[in-house]
């Protein structure tokens, strides 16, 4: 870890105790690194149950960590209590993908503000309106929403609303789960302009969660992909979302929709290919965790889980990382995948 290091999250294990009839205990995160420098966004992507959002989750201290640590700037949090994460609260926001849902629709967006800097930094009234009508600039919105209720906005302006929400208390993190998933893709768009102008703008540094591969290539700097709560490939945003190397990361693309209908016809006929080469299998793997659902997977994938092994600036946890690159790799019927498309 460096001065540059903001977030650096150690060997991270993170389990969800159950009861045996309930199916027992779920591993959701499993000895993830990853570290956020200052200014930087890394996106967190994979599908629902992949570990992401538990990840976002344990790092703002809402479920307990069962290994490994996590520090912010330079201080151990793993275990924070109450009291030290209010503390926190003042560097390390949070945006969530429902903004209404945690908003009083009683309160109007004004009060809403306000009420987080009361509550944790007890600022006089004028220092409060201060804060609240700079946030609600920041995020495009006029000084008169604060007197509207949550109700008279569309679901973009609520997410505006949410990000000022995250900017009054002035912090330099901010934990994006999901942010705009909810919304249409022109206002996906435009939230995502005003979340990178505002990196710019006040430095802040983004933990980026999403399902969509596209949408985290938009905004990282670096990309980390997890699948079933390990992380199976991670480096810079344009190498792992331009030219993946891992198979599962290479489905992710696949199923990202693209403007260009040639480059979405190759990425359709990939995802068939690859889809009809991985035979169905009741067989559980206690090697690779994607082998069930890999078109490259071979008789070791189901035995040896793979390092994550780092060359050329990527690190990749697959076997058959190098065959893949080279379009080498063969699929059970032969052919390799730039053959069959
Ligand atoms: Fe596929 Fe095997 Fe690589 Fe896992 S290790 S992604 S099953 S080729």
């Amino acid at each position: 870890m460096t001065d540059a290091t903001l977030l650096h999250v150690r060997d991270l294990d993170v389990t969800y105790r159950r009861s045996r009839r309930r199916g027992g205990d779920v591993h959701a995160v499993r000895g993830v690194d990853l570290t956020v420098g200052r200014g930087e966004t890394v996106g967190l992507v994979g599908e629902s149950g992949s570990g992401k959002s538990t990840i976002g989750s344990a790092v703002l201290g809402l479920v307990p960590v069962t290994g490994g640590s996590i520090a912010f700037d330079g201080a151990d949090i793993t275990h924070g209590t109450r009291a030290e994460r209010r503390l926190l609260a003042r560097r390390m926001q949070v945006v969530f993908q429902d903004p209404y849902g945690s908003m009083n629709p009683a309160h109007t967006v004004g009060d809403t503000l306000a009420e987080a800097l009361r509550h944790n930094l007890g600022l006089p009234a004028d220092a409060i309106r201060e804060r609240v009508l700079r946030a609600l600039d920041d995020v495009g919105l006029p000084p008169g929403a604060a007197h509207r209720h949550p109700a008279a906005f569309s679901g973009g302006q609520r997410q505006r609303i949410a990000i000022a929400r995250a900017l009054v208390m002035e912090p330099d993190f901010v934990v994006c789960d999901e942010a705009v998933s909810a919304l249409d893709l022109s206002v996906q768009a435009q939230v995502l302009n005003l979340l990178a102008r505002l990196k710019r703008t006040r430095g802040l540094s983004y933990l980026f969660i999403s399902h969509d591969l596209s949408v985290v290539r938009y905004l990282s700097d670096t990309i980390v992909v997890l699948y079933a709560g390990r992380v199976v490939e991670r480096g810079p945003a344009t190498l792992v979302a331009d030219s993946p190397a891992h198979p599962y990361t290479r489905a992710l693309l696949a199923a990202a929709p693209v403007p260009d209908p040639v480059a979405q016809r190759r990425r359709r006929a990939e995802r068939r290919t690859a889809a009809a080469a991985t035979p169905a299998t009741d067989r559980v793997s206690e090697g690779c965790a994607f082998t069930p659902r890999c078109p490259y997977a071979r008789e070791i994938c189901w035995t040896a889980r793979p390092d994550l092994v780092q060359r050329d600036g990527v690190a990749v946890a697959c076997h058959r990382r190098d065959e893949i690159a080279a379009g080498t790799a063969t699929l059970p019927d032969g052919r390799t995948t730039a053959d069959a498309t």
